[in-house]
């Protein structure tokens, strides 16, 4: 099969400056070639290699650091080459690039956060400690934190003074976060979880097979705090109370309709703010 890509044609042009028929083209154009690409996995595949006999002859390298002159005990070594007085610095330099990227991740995150409170017409004023707290904590602990709205809910849950444990492992699970007084597990979900309801029901029955009866397991999407936050503890409670009530009429399960119903039941709940910019 042959794919034919006219690159450079496309490239002149901005995508907002083709026409109709030209972005059709286009369109098509990159359609083939994924096809291509998807019907000629070989392309990406490692070659093939006869197994290579290793040179043992010490050879002069560069040092990746330095530049001075190493000697190695093979002609073709495979990993980056470091002499004696660069070795342990390097590494270190490695790790402490990694640790402000990570550092540099959780602020961009924090700030992310704050910016969305803001959208939504918080007062930030009551926001000021709890931030602070959240901040603290996710740059000690950067593993608790996968997303500024995960952030957004715990300033919201401390400025409500609701005592929030987080990535709380439960059996083989790890719950975004538990707020034990309220015998809630709070997940901030992101769209990938429309495609896996059946695994999370599953996750969520063996959850509370573990923490027991009075628990339940809430699902917010991550949309809601986005346009919302506001309202998330008085949202997890709702959904919480009606739970409970429902297992109480289906002798302790969850019917299959619920889910749907959920959904239109936060719909009610966070409402819709005039106010977002
Ligand atoms: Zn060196």
């Amino acid at each position: 099969m042959s794919c034919e890509i006219k690159w450079k044609e496309t490239a002149v042009k901005k995508k907002s400056e083709l026409t109709r028929g030209e972005q059709i083209q286009a369109n098509l154009r990159s359609e083939e070639y994924r096809k291509f690409l998807f019907n000629n996995p070989d392309l990406f595949a490692r070659p093939v290699r006869e197994p290579q006999r290793i040179e043992f002859r010490e050879t002069k390298h560069l040092c990746w650091h330095c530049n001075d002159e190493v000697v190695v005990a093979t002609s073709r070594p495979r990993l980056r080459v470091y002499c004696d007085e660069c070795k342990e610095g390097s590494e270190k330099e490695k790790q402490e690039t990694l640790k402000k990227y990570v550092e540099l991740k959780i602020r961009v995150m924090y700030e992310r956060a704050l910016k969305t409170l803001e959208k939504q017409g918080s007062i930030m004023a009551w926001y000021k400690e709890p931030a602070e707290a959240v901040l603290e904590k996710a740059l000690a602990e950067p593993e608790k934190f996968s997303s500024s709205q995960e952030m957004i809910a715990v300033m919201e849950l401390l400025r409500n003074e609701v005592k929030v444990v987080l990535q709380k492992r439960v059996g083989n699970y790890v719950i975004d976060m538990v707020l034990p007084d309220l015998f809630i597990g709070l997940e901030i979900d992101g769209y990938m979880h429309q495609y896996k309801r059946v695994h999370d029901n599953k996750r969520d029955v063996a959850i509370r097979a573990v923490l027991g009866e009075k628990w339940e397991i809430i699902r917010i999407p991550t949309h809601y705090v986005d346009e919302n936050a506001g309202r998330l503890l008085r949202a997890a409670n709702s959904i919480y109370k009606y739970k409970q009530k429902i297992r109480g009429e289906n002798g302790g399960l969850i019917p299959a309709w619920f889910s749907t119903r959920e959904h239109e039941h936060y719909k009610e709940l966070f409402g819709k703010l005039k106010n977002i910019k």
